[in-house]
């Protein structure tokens, strides 16, 4: 194992809470490039892990989808800067692992608002997280900002029991957070401990493929189309109905383990944090 996978592999570790690995932090702030998505629209990426912090500029103040690790608060902040004096105002967590919303402590400082479903604000207290989230959501929430608008929703368990996505309907971009990831050192990882579930998965992607985006931000990897989230939906559903079908042909988990390594991308990381879950959930 290359010291990059193993510190990716730590890093995934941390953001889902994983025994003594919960919130630990092990590594150095990523590297940040910004990446433009619109006029005022930005998507602040690392190649570690790799993690998407998408912003839009107001002329009221900065609007912001996840945070990332504590370390990459102030890198964060940083990039901001380079593109506008406003200030951060409100901080969306889509859920509350670490790599989302470790950034909370340092935005509050500077005044930011956070905001997450009621659900990952419990999930957050469970973990003793600091910078707990000022604002909840249940279902559906809206946020008016200097003439520009977000929707925020949550549709059902996929990633965790409490993620939300964000929708910029003028721009016509949705940050899924981690119901979506397409890069392939991050697969659909069920964070079951945090109240994820496989079988939901899907039913939750298919609420998200409902709203009016052209473009969807994933929680890990790069900037893709509607169509591709649809692709993802798909093999949620796929690896969800395989895993049931094997255990109902009494087949072993290790023949679900080859499976969900060659099929799905499963590398010994997920393998070891989901694999019992999803047997269990599957059968
Ligand atoms: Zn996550």
């Amino acid at each position: 194992m290359t010291s990059t996978t193993r510190n990716r592999l730590l890093a995934i570790a941390a953001t889902i809470g994983l025994g003594a690995l919960a919130y630990t932090q092990t590594q150095a702030p990523a590297k940040l490039s910004t990446v433009k998505l619109a006029d005022n629209m930005y998507v602040i990426h690392n190649d570690f892990v790799p993690g998407n912090t998408t912003i839009l500029i107001t002329n009221e103040g900065v609007i912001m989808v996840d945070d990332k690790y504590p370390v990459d608060a102030d890198n964060i902040v940083a990039e901001v800067k380079k593109l506008t004096n406003q200030p951060i105002k409100y901080v969306i967590n889509t859920h509350h692992h670490g790599d989302h919303s470790g950034g909370n402590p340092t935005m509050q400082k500077l005044g930011a608002i956070a905001v997450s479903s009621d659900q990952a604000r419990k999930n957050m207290i469970a973990g003793k997280q600091p910078g707990l989230t000022n604002i909840t959501i249940e279902r559906e929430g809206h946020i008016y900002l200097g003439g520009e608008q977000v929707d925020l929703y949550y549709f059902g368990r996929a990633h965790t029991n409490g993620d939300i996505v964000a929708l910029f309907p003028k721009q016509r971009i949705l940050a899924t957070g981690d119901t979506y990831a397409n890069d392939p050192g991050t697969p659909e990882l069920v964070d079951f401990d945090g109240g994820g579930s496989a079988i939901e998965w899907p039913k939750t992607l298919t609420k998200e493929l409902t709203l009016n985006f052209d473009r969807a931000v994933p929680g890990h990897g790069t900037v893709a189309s509607k169509a591709e989230l649809a692709k993802f939906r798909d093999s949620t559903q796929r690896l969800s109905t395989k895993v049931h079908d094997m255990l109902k042909a009494k087949r072993t988990k290790a023949e679900v383990e080859k499976v969900v390594r060659s099929e799905f991308g499963f590398q010994d990381f997920h393998v070891q944090a989901s694999l019992d879950g999803l047997m269990k959930e599957l059968k």
